[in-house]
């Protein structure tokens, strides 16, 4: 089988590393050129919107399936034109959209903070008087580890929007029809949200296969510093048979609502016990990479499972795992590995600042000697660094 991948990122990486034991193979499309992903399989460095290069790309291939869920809309349809596209384009779209996403939430019944879309600074007001604050101000394109997010506690917080450049100061000053603007220029694109009191971030994934049949993974436990996710505890500590099965109805409802085939994850906030869909992503996901030493089959192998038409296999805990991402520096390797149970994955990135460049997952047969490698000097300096 001859798969194309959207994105060459690190969940393209693993994805490759899980694809070759079952014999597949991969092509991958993304314009930066030497991509985490490209560095094991063929690459084609090209324009999302170069249909001539996406032609050469499709060239051969049985199906396609994304690792990186801002590829344009167009980019997907072509391809969906001339081979089978998992998961469906409709869900990669919705996914893109912060208002499509919570109104498909909202129409399937899942419970979500309160929302509304605002395109002016008359809607904003009006939208705060509706929710209340503190809300947040989300743009509703391309916001991802919490960039283009403004957390407005008192209306004296819209004062950081002006510093942010959403509107200027002339144009505040002017009608309340003034169109807010994101920092790419793009007018009108936000949505208002209630901030939630949440006790904890959780996110459930789930593969379905290509006759329907689904398997949903225990909960995760997200642990997220300046908006950008730090460590996941699989499963979640003190996950009750309730809370799973709450998770699970959502991401059953959504899976069956967009005749879904592939890996979906969906964040969630848990408060009074009850769960509330932040947002979902169409694609692997950075909470479950523990689950490649903590689950009988990993996210990366259903996923390809699930589009290739195969049976999935067992969402099951083996034993307890807690993943931590390696953010801007690379810890030494050695001292690293010299923690029992810990397993290293580097992405063949170089160093920035904010950057995911691997993860270290620590594995072991019970939640108690987890908590106690967690307290390991080396995996201290890691959650420091990162
Ligand atoms: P997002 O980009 O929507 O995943 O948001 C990034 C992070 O911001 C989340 O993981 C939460 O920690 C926080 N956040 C987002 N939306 C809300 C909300 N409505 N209430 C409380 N916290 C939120």
């Amino acid at each position: 089988m001859r798969i194309g991948i959207l994105g060459a990122g690190q969940l393209g990486r693993m994805l490759t590393l899980a694809g070759l034991p079952l014999g597949m193979r991969f092509r991958f499309f993304d314009p930066t050129p030497d991509s985490p992903a490209g560095q094991l399989a063929e690459q084609i460095v090209g324009r999302y919107d170069d249909t001539a290069e996406l032609a050469r790309f499709a060239d051969g291939l049985d199906l396609v399936t994304y690792e990186f869920e801002n590829v344009p809309a167009a980019c997907v349809r072509y391809l969906a034109e001339r081979l089978p596209v998992f998961p469906p384009p409709i869900a990669l779209e919705t996914g893109q959209d912060r208002l499509a996403e919570k109104t498909l939430f909202r129409t399937l019944s899942i419970p979500t903070p309160p929302f509304a879309a605002v395109a002016t600074f008359g809607e904003l007001t009006a939208a705060i008087a509706g929710i209340g604050l503190p809300a947040i101000l989300k743009t509703r394109r391309m916001g991802y580890d919490g960039k283009g997010q403004f957390v407005l506690r008192t209306p004296a917080d819209l004062d950081a929007l002006l510093e942010n450049g959403i509107f200027t100061p002339e144009e505040t000053d002017q009608a309340m029809g003034v169109p807010l603007r994101t920092s790419r220029g793009e007018e009108g694109l936000f949505l208002l949200e209630g901030l939630i009191p949440f006790e904890r971030e959780l996110s459930i994934l789930a593969a379905r296969g290509r006759g329907g049949t689904t398997v949903c993974y225990p909960l995760f436990e997200n642990h997220h510093r300046q908006g950008i996710l730090r460590r996941s505890v699989f499963p979640a500590p003190e996950l009750t048979s309730e809370l799973q099965t709450q998770a699970e109805g959502i991401v059953t409802r959504l899976l069956e609502a967009l005749d879904y085939v592939g890996l979906l994850a969906v964040e969630l906030f848990e408060h009074e016990g009850q769960l509330m869909a932040n947002e979902m992503a169409p694609r692997v996901h950075n909470s479950g990479h523990g689950t490649i030493e903590g689950a009988e089959t990993s996210q990366f192998e259903n996923h390809l499972r699930a589009i290739a038409g195969l049976p999935l296999g067992s969402s099951d805990q083996r034993g307890h795992a807690a993943m931590l991402n390696l953010i801007g520096t690379l810890p030494d390797s050695a001292s690293v590995l010299a923690v029992p149970g810990s397993h290293l994955h580097l992405y063949g990135k170089a160093p920035r600042p904010g950057r995911k460049l691997g993860h270290v997952t620590l594995r072991t047969d019970t939640m108690e000697v987890l908590s106690e490698r967690l307290k390991h000097p080396q995996i201290c300096v890691i959650q420091g660094a990162s």
